[in-house]
């Protein structure tokens, strides 16, 4: 820490004392003259919006500053326990339209600019997307400290400060291409640098034994190479509370004393351009979703993430209490976001016992009180398993430490189950074979928490029964649900603010912090006024929708045709292929000429594949060509239009989902952990057709069976048909999937490129297909047969949607956070004074 710059008789004991800033029109164009023109230097010549966003968000972020102060101080004061979400992903999205609702500012805003010329839309969408996550997992993490901030909850979190996010995709002649996204080249503005309290990570070297001056012997790292990690926070406003909380993102950097010395003269660029290979370690996200990757590069991200981390929450206990950590278990509790983070769990003991003299057992039980472990997915190549020669050459200690969890981990399984020895291999920590070691990152998290929480009712069931099976049996205490849920601030309030306006005046503005108001909804289903204004703002959601398409797609789409739509990462188990299939019948009917009764329909794809998975490319590719040929065809017209959504993302979703009337959400069943788009469309009253899988299975629960389009086979029929799959004879006994497949095989779709979608046509065409495509079809199909009768019937699809929205009350993270905080974290609401 710096010297106090204070004199200690200085009569005035803060030069932070400052007097509130206003928060009415006036103040804001006062503040963003002020803004715009001195610090930016900008004036009435400057044509690009960047700089008024710019001016704008500094003036925003001055008052959430003030909050920020208050709210740190009043945890500091109450000494209250607190939480720490550690996550590889933030995928916050924008953050101005956020923090205007959030402060309770938009209207007073939106008029200040007005006054100036300005139009506040135009500034919002200036912003570069924060893309610092690939997904669902990402996506969470934003909507969690939202809703921690809103409910007043002391909760900090900790990611990785990416100087190039999730990548841009573009689409060139059909297939995906990426662009780097350095969201950070005009700055940052909601970003404040903290040097002070900078860490050093330690990579490399080699352990020794050395005896300190109490005459104990230690073991430590020497001859490593070391990096630092910079902070740079990043203020959460609660909603209209005072809370103001933290989002602490860490930068590699060089160390200073980059050894300059040890190189001549001569070498003095290449010194210096060593730096880089430092920074390189938060440069870029790796834009895998469901998917481990294995590289060096990743693990070293995860270990700075995690040693940056705790190294933060140590220091600041020490700073207070000493080397006393008698009381450190009650007072502090570490949520890992999925395995990324869970070299934490080894990190932790590392700094008890080798820096602050603790006992192997103290630190254990230390540990194992204040670890907490969120698994996302089921599927196997997502489970991480670092290579133990790997982890040895990058992290000695750590690997020492981890290999000491799992002797005194396999002790406790075999006094348990003695001689079991196919259990204790099962169960270990490092998986042997291959001739390659691998340190099984899943278990030690869970070995090293005291809770184990699956994201959906399903998903932490199966976890109980399959993955986790031995672990369950061993430790039934430690495992539970907590259910996904999205933030109705960003996901109704602010991205559907006409509904929003609506909903506020039918039942009043409650359900901004306590969603399950929106069941009041219910009493309006029969008030003709309400469900024809209901209607009209769903159109006109569709219209926005439509002109934020056409800007770039040139494609003129018809406002009464159902919009159905699919945007999500590109998987196998995602099945954009059945929905691919089905658009495919679609086209087939209509050049059949079976088209009474017909149904106009928009099929609306987007999301990205990672660059390396060349069958969601494909996909991708696919689509694309499927698009063409349809969408040029005259027979087809009006009744059919697919149209693929170039670079998914959280502001393209702000957009998409008030504008959709069908959500997709057909994954094979037992293979989506949760999904949070289904609860996103489920808020702005779009109707799901889906699988019995993740969170679908609750949201039919609580919207009810006639509101919800179900199909295909249930996880335990997918188990139970996997023994004799056979999609071939599936195929034989359907015409209409006969068809369907001939026009793909025929390459109706890819005349010009010969075979480019053999590996898709055969991957479902076989046997061992995982995700059961083909098992699936004609449930979908006449599932869709469904959607379209009731689509036709504006009044029944009017109150369906409504339902949906009504309903949506339990998918709100504030639930979902409450839950965490009472059942896991333990803590306290604390109002800010
Ligand atoms: C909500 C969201 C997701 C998650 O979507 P799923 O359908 O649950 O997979 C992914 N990406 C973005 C940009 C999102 O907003």
């Amino acid at each position: 820490m710096p010297n106090n710059i204070f004199k200690k008789s200085n009569p005035c004991s803060s030069i932070t004392e400052l007097p509130k800033l206003g928060l009415v029109k006036n103040d804001f164009i006062v503040d963003f003259k002020r803004y715009y023109s001195h610090r930016l230097g900008r004036d009435q010549n400057c044509r690009s919006p960047h700089y008024a966003y710019e001016a704008l968000s500094l003036a925003i972020s001055d008052r959430l500053v003030e909050r920020w102060k208050d709210t740190y101080n009043t945890y500091r004061e109450t000494d209250c326990k607190k939480a720490y979400y550690l996550s590889m992903e933030f995928l916050m999205g924008r953050t101005l339209s956020n923090a205007m609702l959030n402060l309770g500012v938009t209207d007073e805003v939106t008029q200040a600019m007005y006054d100036l010329g300005l139009n506040i839309e135009e500034l919002i969408e200036s912003e570069p997307d924060a893309g610092l996550g690939n997904g669902g997992l990402g996506r969470l993490a934003a909507c969690f400290i939202d809703s921690c901030a809103t409910l007043q909850l002391p909760v900090t979190g900790y990611g990785l400060r990416y100087e190039y996010g999730m990548f841009t995709q573009a689409i060139i002649n059909g297939e995906q291409v990426e662009r780097p996204d350095h969201w950070l080249k005009n700055g940052n503005v909601w970003e404040i640098e903290r040097p002070e309290y900078t860490n050093r990570i330690q990579f490399g070297g080699k352990v020794v034994e050395v005896i300190d001056d109490k005459g104990n012997k230690k073991r430590m790292c020497v001859d490593t190479h070391d990096i630092l990690a910079v902070p740079y926070d990043t203020p959460i406003p609660g909603y209209q509370n005072g809370t103001v909380n933290t989002l602490r993102l860490w930068k590699a950097t060089a160390t200073e004393e980059f050894k300059l010395d040890e190189f001549n003269a001569g070498a003095y660029a290449e010194s210096v351009a060593a730096k880089n290979s430092a920074e390189n370690i938060s440069m870029v996200l790796y834009p895998n979703d469901a998917n481990e990757n294995g590289k060096a590069l990743r693990l070293q991200q995860q270990y700075l993430l995690a040693s940056a981390s705790l190294q933060d929450i140590v220091a600041n206990w020490v700073g207070r209490h000493g080397n006393d950590f008698t009381h450190f278990a009650e007072k502090n509790c570490f949520q890992l976001n999925d395995t990324h983070p869970s070299v934490a769990v080894a990190e932790l003991m590392r700094l008890l016992i080798d820096n602050h003299d603790l006992k192997w057992s103290e630190a254990w039980a230390i540990t194992q009180k204040t670890m907490a472990y969120t698994n996302h997915t089921l599927l196997p190549e997502a489970l991480e398993r670092w290579s133990v020669s790997l982890f040895e050459r990058l992290l000695p200690r750590v690997m020492e430490i981890i290999f000491e969890i799992n002797a005194h981990f396999l002790a406790e399984v075999s006094t348990r189950w003695p001689a079991d020895t196919d259990r204790l291999a099962r169960m270990s920590l490092i998986e042997e074979g291959h001739g390659n070691k691998h340190v099984r990152m899943a278990y030690l998290a869970i070995v090293g928490s005291f809770s184990v929480n699956g994201v959906a009712e399903l998903h932490s069931k199966l976890l109980q029964e399959g993955l986790f099976k031995d672990f369950y049996e061993l430790w039934p205490e430690k495992f539970n649900n907590k259910t996904n849920g999205v933030t109705p601030r960003r996901w109704l309030a602010a991205c559907n603010p006409d509904l929003a306006e609506f909903i506020t005046e039918t039942i009043g503005d409650k359900w901004i912090t306590d969603l399950s108001e929106l069941q009041k909804l219910e009493n309006f289903l029969d008030d003709k006024k309400f469900c024809k204004k209901w209607y009209e703002l769903q159109q006109s959601s569709k219209q926005k929708l439509i002109n934020f398409k056409k800007t770039e797609h040139n494609l003129d789409l018809n406002v009464n045709a159902l919009f159905d739509v699919q945007v999500k990462r590109f998987h196998e188990y995602k099945r954009q292929l059945l929905n691919v299939l089905h658009v495919i019948h679609l086209y087939d009917r209509i050049k059949r000429g079976d088209t009474a009764n017909w149904t106009d329909r928009c099929v609306l794809i987007g999301g990205k594949a990672a660059p390396g998975y060349y069958m969601a490319k494909r996909i991708i590719k696919l689509i694309n060509n499927v698009a063409e040929i349809i969408n040029a065809d005259p027979d087809v017209g009006e009744k059919l239009k697919l149209v693929f959504m170039p670079n998914y993302c959280v502001s393209a979703m702000e957009k998409i989902c008030p504008g959709a009337d069908l959500s997709e959400q057909i994954s094979t069943a037992g293979k989506e952990a949760s999904g949070t788009g289904n609860m996103k469309f489920m808020m702005n009253g779009a109707i799901t057709i889906g699988t019995l899988d993740g969170a679908n299975i609750e949201i039919r629960e609580e919207v009810g069976d006639d509101n919800f389009f179900l199909f295909g086979l249930t996880e335990s029929e997918v188990e139970e048909m996997r023994h004799q799959y056979n999609p071939m004879g599936i195929i034989e006994q359907d015409e209409d999937l006969q068809r369907v497949m001939h026009l793909l095989e025929s390459g109706h779709f890819n005349q010009c490129e010969p075979g480019i979608f053999d590996d898709v046509i055969s991957s479902i065409k076989s046997s061992d297909d995982l995700w059961m495509t083909i098992a699936d079809f004609r449930s979908f199909v006449d599932a869709q047969k469904l959607v379209e009768e009731a689509y036709q019937d504006k009044e029944r699809w009017t109150r369906m949607s409504i339902m949906n929205t009504a309903n949506s009350g339990k998918f709100s993270t504030d639930r979902t956070i409450q839950s965490y905080s009472d059942e896991i974290w333990n803590l306290q609401a604390i109002a800010v004074k």
